[in-house]
């Protein structure tokens, strides 16, 4: 569990770099599935968007994914 986190850390570190300028919408939102399929996150870390999305719990009511834990999700709503 800790590999994929310190590599979403990694991205996400890449990320603010790139992104410097762009203001997220709302708070923790570079940890959200919307925001982390902007980034490809899907194709290029299946294994731990897997992790995310597996056992889902919550689905968003904005864009209507599937996330085991509320904080990656926008607007969480329990499934
Ligand atoms: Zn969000």
């Amino acid at each position: 569990m800790a590999v994929w986190k310190d590599r979403l850390e990694n991205l996400q570190i890449k990320r603010v770099k790139i992104m410097a300028k762009t203001q997220m919408p709302h708070p923790g939102h570079d940890k959200h599935l919307c925001y982390l399929n902007n980034l490809g996150f899907q194709i290029s870390n299946p294994k731990e968007y897997k992790a995310l999305v597996k056992n889902g719990e919550y689905f968003c009511k904005v864009c209507g994914r599937v996330a085991a834990k509320e904080k990656n999700l926008c607007k969480p709503v329990k499934l």
